[in-house]
């Protein structure tokens, strides 16, 4: 399954909840990238010229980690990717990945929030944590970039009928419930 939200709508988290208690692998392309950053590898120095920025990194870049991600052994049995896809060659290609593994996507889990309310809740958090793309001017660029180009992602996943929304603000608690009563809703219904 796949778990798209704008920054700041605390998808890292709900992912790491969910898949615990689903018993998959959550795979998030933000910590890919950053692990990489902090370790200073290749795939790290391109990277981070993005991201500090806020921009996306490149599909080409950024289809490729994925890939190789999922060749590995862990993720055979399902996965929750969180962060990806992200434009919609990224679906495309994610769609090529999963046909030649003989996978396909159970679910897309959509958490949805007020602009302004994520901005004060990544300001918030910028001053707990030391990420270099949390100022309030690399934030509203990200959140345009997530409603310019995410947009297009989650109509291609609404028009496959595998899309479920969840409003995201809450305590991380409530978001939770929220989001398992979703999926009650959706194995009742199927
Ligand atoms: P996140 O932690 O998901 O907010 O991701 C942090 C940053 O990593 C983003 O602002 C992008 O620079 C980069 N990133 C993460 N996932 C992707 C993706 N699917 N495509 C392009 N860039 C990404």
């Amino acid at each position: 399954m796949l778990i798209i939200g704008p920054p700041g709508s605390g998808k890292g988290t709900q992912a790491e909840r969910i898949s615990g208690r689903l018993g998959i692998v959550a795979v998030s392309t933000g910590d890919i990238f950053r692990a990489n950053v902090k370790r200073g590898t290749p795939l790290g120095l391109v990277a981070r010229k993005y991201m500090d920025a806020g921009d996306f990194v490149p599909d080409n870049v950024t289809n490729n980690m994925v890939r190789e991600r999922l060749q590995e052994t862990d993720v055979h049995d399902g996965f929750m990717l969180d962060g990806y896809p992200r434009t919609v060659d990224q679906v495309d290609y994610l769609d090529r990945i999963l046909a030649a593994g003989g996978q396909k996507l159970n679910a897309v889990l959509q958490l949805t929030a007020d602009n302004e309310e994520l901005v004060g809740r990544m300001l918030h958090r910028a001053k707990e944590t030391a990420r270099s793309d949390d100022n309030e001017t690399v934030i509203r660029h990200r959140l345009d970039l997530y409603h310019e180009q995410t947009g297009a992602v989650v109509e291609q996943y609404e028009r496959r009928g595998i899309l479920t929304q969840v409003h995201g603000i809450g305590s991380i608690e409530q978001v939770t419930t929220r989001i398992f009563d979703s999926f009650d809703c959706l194995v009742q219904a199927s």
